[in-house]
């Protein structure tokens, strides 16, 4: 078994839709970003990255490129996913956590489970998303922006 770590940061602005966990999350403000700036689904990415040893989502989807400007990260994800089963990997489970201040995500993130848990193609028990504030601390606490931290594990295969 591998484990693997990933953070990310996006700035909250106007004009700019508020996706999270390949949801649209109804807000003033959205993640400003080369792609569709899912905070969440990039520390996900990360981690599994991190777990096989395969660089990190600047390397694979460079936002100099054309290509990925808009991109669902959802795809990124399933993307990520290909590479960790070329390398010989299955993915165990995801542990995640987005801290921003507002709105609240609660409502929303039984539904984050399920995108990520079928790009991913594992069970949603296998799949977490918690939420927090800061707690009106600093730029998090301004709303200044969204962070997400995420913690994979891979079983290596033929190891099970
Ligand atoms: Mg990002």
């Amino acid at each position: 078994m591998r484990i693997g770590f990933g953070y990310d940061s996006h700035r909250l602005v106007e004009g700019r839709r508020l996706i999270l966990g390949g949801i649209e999350v109804p807000h003033e403000k959205g993640l400003l970003g080369h792609s569709d700036a899912d905070a969440l689904i990039h520390a996900i990415c990360d981690a599994i990255l991190g777990a096989i040893a395969g660089g990190d989502m600047g390397r694979h989807f460079p936002d100099t490129d054309p290509l990925y400007k808009d991109v669902s990260s959802m795809n990124l994800l399933h993307g990520v996913r290909t590479m960790a089963e070329e390398k010989g990997f299955t993915i165990n489970n995801v542990d995640s956590t987005i801290v921003l201040e507002k709105p609240k995500l609660a409502g929303f993130l039984h539904e984050m489970v399920t995108n990520i848990s079928d790009v991913l193609r594992i069970s949603s028990d296998r799949v977490n998303v918690k939420a927090k504030t800061n707690e009106g601390m600093g730029i998090l606490g301004r709303n200044e922006g969204v962070v997400a931290f995420a913690v994979v594990s891979v079983m290596e295969r033929g190891s099970v």
